[in-house]
């Protein structure tokens, strides 16, 4: 069993562990919950106030070209692309996951024209699915149809009429990561495209999107990126297929937006992926909270994101309190990505106690218990007490409190 002595060691011995100081963390708090709104980077503070108080008190409109506003979705692209593998000029910082997949959905079907199908995997995270339910609403069924399948059937279930493969890396209940280089291969020996989605793994460990020939990909900027609340989403276009035209096609995609011609000519490459006017707030917040992986090796990230996550379930299994938490992140390494989820039919109630005794997670209905291991400012300290306060929690039956009970809009 791992004693807190032996948790101070490894973080002694980690490499990581200067860049906690990057973060402004509460104290007192033990935050697990990174992986859906990461903490405040220090560098934004001083990059905020002076987007605010210069390039937009002072410098005003002037600021688009002296402050290189309008490159900044590229410049960001580019930047959030050396985290997942992605050579220069095929990704564009912009909008929310959720318009950005309507606009790779139909450039999907478009790459793949004459074939309908658009295959996930059941229990993917909404609002994928949603945006492929809108779409086929849109264009009718047999231009666009949405089939879900178990994530162990996905690869037989590609077919002749598969257009595209939809996958989240990481499911966002249970933890799971799917093999995204054999789903790639095997939708492309059937002439088909993948399409990812990069919500819980962009920043959490290395990812290979063009050396896996990935087609399509997209990703938000809150979570592991740390972009703040809100923070503006990226989309991947491979190269290869940037002669597409996407639908939402608005004048800040244009070849040259300020020549306000009457009829749109798509910017050559990915720009053409960009809709509107661009959030700069936003997007400016989420530029300098990448620098807190300026120097990191991802492979560092996802060794200790390993580490932390088997302490974790380690400790939880050592607890006879917890025997009734059950574990359902998988544990084969390769099957997992940067979360502990655990099962409880009063799940809800025991996060909510945890949290009233500073150990921030969150809760996924029905009764999924989900920790978020962020290698960058986690300590392997924490998570010993925060099993230890899990152990507390239900050992003392705390959780049975009404208050507890309460659920907010957001869980
Ligand atoms: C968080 C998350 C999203 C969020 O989509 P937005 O449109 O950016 O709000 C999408 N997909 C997955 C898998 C997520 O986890």
């Amino acid at each position: 069993m791992t004693t807190s002595a032996d948790a101070e060691r490894l973080d002694e011995e980690d490499p990581l562990a200067h860049c906690r100081e990057r973060f402004e963390l509460p104290a007192g708090r033990i935050y697990l919950d990174g992986n859906s709104l990461g903490p405040l980077p220090r560098a934004v503070r001083k990059r905020l106030d002076q987007v605010v108080s210069v390039e937009w008190g002072q410098d005003l409109i002037a600021s688009w070209n002296e402050h290189d506003w309008i490159d900044m979705p590229l410049r960001v692209g580019d930047r959030i692309g050396k985290l997942i593998g992605a050579a220069p000029g095929q990704v564009i910082c912009a909008d929310s996951i959720s318009v950005n997949l309507f606009k790779v959905l139909a450039a999907a079907l478009d790459v793949t024209r004459g074939r309908s199908k658009v295959l996930s995997i059941e229990g993917n995270f909404p609002t994928d699915l949603y945006m492929v339910e809108g779409f086929q609403h849109l264009v009718g069924a047999e231009q666009c149809r949405l089939e879900t399948v178990p994530h162990h059937e996905l690869i037989e279930a590609i077919d002749d009429n598969t257009a595209a493969v939809l996958v989240t890396d990481v499911d966002f209940r249970s933890g799971r990561r799917h093999d995204t280089a054999a789903i790639a291969r095997a939708a492309h020996d059937r002439g088909a495209v993948l399409i990812r989605d990069l919500a819980h793994s962009a920043g959490a460990m290395p990812i290979e999107l063009d050396a896996e020939e990935c087609d399509f990909a997209v990703g938000c900027g809150y979570k592991f990126l740390n972009g703040g609340p809100g923070s503006p989403a990226f989309v991947y276009v491979a190269e290869r297929h940037q002669h597409t035209r996407q639908p939402l096609a608005g004048w800040m995609g244009h070849a040259r937006p300020f020549d306000f011609s009457p009829s749109y000519e798509p910017a050559p490459g990915i720009a053409r992926f960009a809709s509107g006017t661009p959030g700069i707030l936003g997007m400016a917040t989420l530029e300098s909270a990448l620098t807190a992986f300026d120097g990191v090796d991802l492979d560092d990230v996802r060794q200790k994101s390993l580490a932390l996550a088997d302490l974790f379930a380690d400790c939880v299994a050592a607890a006879p309190e917890l025997s009734a938490i059950e574990l359902v992140t998988p544990t084969d390494p390769h099957c997992r990505g940067s979360q502990v989820s655990f099962s409880h039919p009063d799940g809800y109630a025991i996060v909510q106690a945890m949290i009233a005794e500073g150990v921030v997670g969150d809760f996924r209905s029905p009764d999924i218990l989900r920790f978020g291991m962020t290698p960058l400012f986690t300590r392997y300290v924490e998570i010993v007490e925060t099993a230890e306060t899990m152990r507390r929690v239900v050992a003392g039956e705390r959780h049975r409190d009404p208050e507890f009970q309460r659920r907010g809009r957001v869980t």
